[in-house]
């Protein structure tokens, strides 16, 4: 039930031996294995002594999660003992198995959770329980994205319930005047301990049952309650639990009524507004994800009037006062923007890259009124990713072999990850090489599967990818169809792609994998256009489209491609973190000057698009430097061998590029930076505050 066997390489080993075959049509997920597997094999694995031997070594690995001794929080903050960091987040991944994540912020936050747990620092995370999160994703004849929802079963998964369905819930929120009693659903994430609120009670009315059925459902009114319940909802279920945390962490600003709610509740026992609101920044952080204002939640006067009234009058003040702390410049004095909120009731703000922090400073700098931007009082911690959940089993074992037996203990020691450069290139390439041929294996089960299964059109089974080549140059494009994201900016002139595609020497291959929004048909005509051309016969079944872009199937993909290639348009990727888990495993990334690039690229570890003159209209300047980087060097550098088969230069370069990220793109880092910055600072409450008007 504990979600630790998710970054365990071992506790995998152990269940996939049990039934590699109904481990692998799981999605590796061993509450449904030991469910479904078939009892002789249980049998069959507990009479054989290599795998009792394993178990126990599983068993023990994972006992030490009872305690938090010697861990990186323990020993750098050996007095603390305060309550624990509440980090609110409106989508949380953790593992497939429990979907309720659509992207990168999710990811993130499962990942934020998986280091608190390895580092011993003392974290709740609060969320919302979607049980109908996710959708699979399917294509009409035409190449139109159709959604096919999906609903889950808790009683399959590893969560424990914590409320009675029939009975009043843990705590009750109040949505147009009506009562919303709130249970919750526990998952444990190693040491962490994650709280899923659920509105789908049988005392609730009809109308609210649903609620948080599905993740960024559309509809402002509909989001507004959903974050009622995350927000107030999730301080009121922690005191039910008796958790008391020291410090609070907003991830985004779906979850700013957290602090609206702490307010209310010290106005109740006797705090002055002012006071009250002191008290609330003393314990806040707020780390903001969106780089255009227009991006953030913000909601009419009326809507919160109707929806969360009179929720000031139990805060002692007035409408008005209650809307301006949430007043922003772009959006007008009618509207009520929940990063303001945040930001006025946070004393730690920060972005999530160099880059981003300093684009968050220009755009709310004016709270601080008309300060030079350098001065505001905003911060940057850049985002990383959980290198056990990223990081392949293949490259893992060829790190035990070559960085010595203890670096998955050192991983926060830059020497170690130095000791990657002076690895062997036939060695790396070798491992590369097995990593994609089983990757490409898998492209090709999943086919047959859909293929036998679902679709019988031969132009799907095309489009799917078993005409790829493992030996030819693959690069590859996941992530959610956002319009900033620009997957088109490949196909801008199909006859330039197609060339280069098709060239008879030195052949380039593409995947493509996402999902575009629901409701964002312009992102769905961009997938329709990939999906067109990964089935015409001009590009010769070098593009491919791989279906159901989620977390195990990203794994997949960072073995089978050989570059990573991230377009945004600048400034709009906050951070970006896939190309952090392709660098993980080797794969150096190829993007434009934007998040976590425009500090990760070091000239020797990827590829990257100059900045454009003009940034208002960027596309043709970033098309054609794409082409011409990957026409010039991209191409040359891969086809460039030794006698021995073996790209010299390429290997460099990823190694390069898992040296960098392992040293400064993991969660570990970025959980360091949290504590020692934010954290450990607000469990005590912080001085000399610097609030924004
Ligand atoms: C990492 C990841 C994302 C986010 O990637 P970006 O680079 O931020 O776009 C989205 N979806 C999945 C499945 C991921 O693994």
């Amino acid at each position: 039930m504990n979600l630790a066997w998710s970054w365990n390489r071992d506790a995998h080993e152990l269940f996939e031996r049990i039934d590699p075959v109904l481990w692998a049509k799981t999605r590796d997920d061993p509450v449904r294995l030991l469910q479904d597997v078939d009892p002789a094999r249980l049998e069959a694995a507990a009479a054989d002594p290599g795998f009792v031997a394993l178990y126990d070594e599983v068993h023990d690995g994972l006992s030490h999660l009872s305690a938090d001794k010697g861990t990186w929080f323990r020993q750098t903050y050996p007095g603390s003992d305060s309550g624990p960091v509440a980090y609110f987040c409106a989508e949380f991944a953790v593992h497939d198995s429990i979907p309720i994540y659509s992207g990168g912020l999710g990811i993130l936050a499962g990942d934020h959770l998986k280091s608190a747990s390895d580092m011993g620092i003392p974290m709740v995370g609060v969320g919302l329980m979607y049980t109908r999160g996710y959708f699979d994703q399917h294509f009409d004849a035409e190449g139109w994205q159709i959604n096919e929802d999906e609903e889950f079963d808790p009683a399959r998964m590893p969560l424990s319930r914590l409320h009675d369905p029939d009975g009043s819930g843990l705590a009750t929120v109040s949505i147009e005047g009506r009562d919303v009693a709130l249970g919750a659903w526990e998952m444990m994430v190693g040491r962490t301990r994650l709280l899923l609120l659920d509105s789908d009670l049988a005392v609730n009315d009809e109308a609210d049952r649903p609620l948080t059925n599905r993740l960024y459902e559309s509809g402002e009114e509909l989001r507004l309650k959903q974050e009622i319940i995350l927000g107030i909802g999730g301080v009121r279920v922690l005191q039910a639990l008796g958790v008391t945390p020291a410090c609070w962490h907003a991830n985004e600003g779906h979850a700013a009524l957290m602090m609206m709610e702490r307010a209310r509740q010290a106005i109740e026992a006797g705090a002055d507004f002012d006071g009250a609101v002191a008290g609330v920044r003393a314990h806040s952080v707020f780390t903001t994800h969106t780089p255009v204002p227009a991006g953030h939640d913000n909601f009419s006067f009326a809507q919160v009037e109707s929806i969360l009234g009179p929720f000031w009058e139990l805060m002692g003040i007035d409408s008005r006062r209650f809307m301006d702390l949430g007043l922003a410049d772009e959006t007008g004095p009618d509207r009520f923007h929940m990063t303001a909120v945040a930001i006025r009731l946070a004393r730690f703000v920060n972005g999530v890259s160099e880059k981003h922090g300093a684009v968050t400073r220009a755009i709310w700098g004016s709270m601080w009124g008309g300060r030079e931007s350098d001065d505001v009082p905003i911060g940057a911690v850049t985002n990383g990713v959980h290198t056990w959940t990223w990081m392949s089993r293949p490259v893992q074992n060829l790190l035990d072999e070559q960085l010595g037996e203890w670096w998955t203990h050192r991983v926060e020691k830059s020497d170690v990850w130095d000791k990657v450069l002076a690895m062997p290139a036939d060695e790396v390439w070798r491992v590369r090489q097995e990593m994609k041929r089983r990757a490409f294996r898998f492209l090709v089960e999943q086919a047959r599967d859909r293929w036998q299964g679902v679709w019988g059109k031969a132009r799907h089974l095309v489009a799917s990818g078993p005409l790829l080549d493992p030996e030819v140059l693959t690069l590859g494009f996941a992530r959610r169809f956002a319009t900033y994201k620009r997957a088109d900016l490949l196909v801008r002139e199909e006859e330039r792609l197609l060339d280069l595609i098709t060239d008879d020497r030195r052949p380039v291959q593409i995947i493509f994998s996402g999902k575009a929004h629901p409701a964002d048909d312009h992102g769905k005509r961009i997938l329709q256009r990939i999906y067109k051309l990964s089935h015409d016969p001009r590009s010769a079944g070098r593009v491919a489209f791989v279906q159901d872009y989620e977390m195990h199937v990203a794994k997949r993909l960072f073995g089978a491609v050989d570059v990573w290639l991230n377009l945004p348009r600048v400034p709009r990727e906050a951070s970006g973190t896939s190309g952090m888990k392709a660098a993980l495993n080797f794969v150096p990334q190829f993007g434009t000057m934007d998040g976590w690039w425009a500090e990760g690229y070091t000239g020797k570890n990827g590829w990257a698009i100059p900045l454009a003159p003009d940034l208002d209209d960027p596309d043709a300047w970033d098309w054609s430097h794409t082409f011409d980087l990957l026409e010039n060097d991209v191409v040359p550098l891969f086809y460039e061998r030794t006698s021995a088969g073996i790209p010299m230069g390429w290997v460099d370069m990823m190694k390069q590029s898992l040296w960098i990220a392992g040293r400064d793109f993991t969660t570990g880092r970025m959980l360091r930076e949290y504590a020692t910055k934010y954290y450990v600072p607000a469990m005590s409450g912080v001085e000399g505050d610097d609030p924004p008007a």
